[in-house]
């Protein structure tokens, strides 16, 4: 495909997309009931069916019995680990190969025209990207992320909380399922303003950031603490009357889902003619200049409400610069007090 067409490229060869960032539809004014329409499909397809796919997978095939549920223990729950670690592998392992190894697209689409590989650089374990990512992945966030599934399953289980049944509440458990990836952009928002006060920036969420330029492994790259924090969105099906299959539709949505910011490539060319949206610019703007974007797409916009949206625009630059600006005045302001 001619990326071109849909964007430009700079002299570094970097790649921006044409079209600017918008919120969901119905945040509009004015309100556009034809838009809205038109959204959905790009709503649940592929991305958000994919996670309610993988979800019932695990619930038929991965997840033990209630029985067995009732006592924790380590036994099933290394068996969810090695499901988990094994579908990242998979899924994120398939970008990597095909995208990042490979290179079948080139750069087409990418907005960095760089790939990790070529950076190696000081701040990572063993000078490597690749390595550094992946290995806090499997050792650090992919235990974390079976440890909040263990938990809500045998909280599920062992009857601590009300388990719902499709067959009683079938709008109740469907409207639910719809407003999981909002549940997600909002915990998200909130976890992830809070790791960047400058603290905690710089004891947890700086890890994460070392990846100013993102690939799939950047993707659960995480501290500990952020990693625990990011899929404890799981929990929020413990307080709201929900049913197991949701919650692990909501794992699924942080977990398999947080690839999806940090692709690297605006579309992937799946054949000739056709390509994916990856739905990662927003995020990959927050990479690259760390005060924008602290959540998503704007399914509920949040960045937009608090003044940190920055849509790739000229105007979404100077209004960033401002912030910027403000707040140097400010830090130079307290210290001159001082
Ligand atoms: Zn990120
Ligand atoms: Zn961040």
């Amino acid at each position: 495909m001619d990326d071109l067409q849909f964007g430009t490229r700079n002299k570094r060869g970097d790649w921006t997309p044409g079209a600017h960032l918008e919120v969901a539809p119905m945040w509009l004014r004015p309100f556009s009931f034809r838009k809205v329409l038109a959204w959905v499909p790009e709503y649940l397809f592929p991305w958000n069916a994919f996670h309610m796919v993988t979800a019932l997978l695990y619930w038929f095939y991965v997840v033990p019995d209630v029985e067995v549920m009732k006592t924790l223990s380590s036994g099933w729950a290394l068996w969810l680990y090695a499901v988990n670690a094994s579908a990242i592998f998979v899924m994120y392992g398939s970008v990597e190969l095909f995208w990042y190894v490979r290179r079948k697209q080139g750069t087409r689409f990418k907005y960095n025209a760089k790939f990790p590989s070529e950076q190696p650089s000081d701040v990572f374990w063993f000078k490597s990207q690749n390595i550094d990512n992946f290995l806090r992945s499997f050792f650090i966030s992919i235990p974390l992320w079976t440890l909040v599934e263990v938990l809500f399953l045998h909280a599920f289980a062992a009857g601590y909380v009300p388990w719902l049944s499709w067959s009683d509440n079938p709008w109740y458990l469907a409207a639910l399922v719809l407003l999981a990836p909002a549940i997600h952009e909002v915990h998200f928002f909130c976890i992830h303003r809070l790791i960047h006060a400058p603290l905690l920036y710089k004891w947890v969420h700086s890890v994460h950031h070392n990846s100013v330029n993102p690939s799939p492994w950047s993707s659960l790259s995480m501290h500990p603490v952020e990693g625990f924090l990011y899929h404890a969105v799981a929990f929020w099906h413990l307080i709201i009357p929900s049913n197991p299959i949701i919650a692990m539709f909501q794992l699924h949505i942080a977990g398999f889902g947080a690839v999806n910011g940090h692709i690297g490539f605006d579309k992937l060319e799946v054949t000739e003619s056709t390509a994916v949206d990856s739905h990662a610019y927003a995020h990959y703007l927050h990479h690259k200049y760390f005060e924008v974007n602290y959540g998503g797409d704007g399914l509920i916009p949040l960045d937009k409400w608090f003044g940190y949206w920055h849509d790739g625009s000229k105007e979404g630059d100077a209004m960033m610069q401002a912030r910027f600006e403000k707040k140097k005045a400010r830090m130079n302001a307290k210290a001159a007090r001082t």
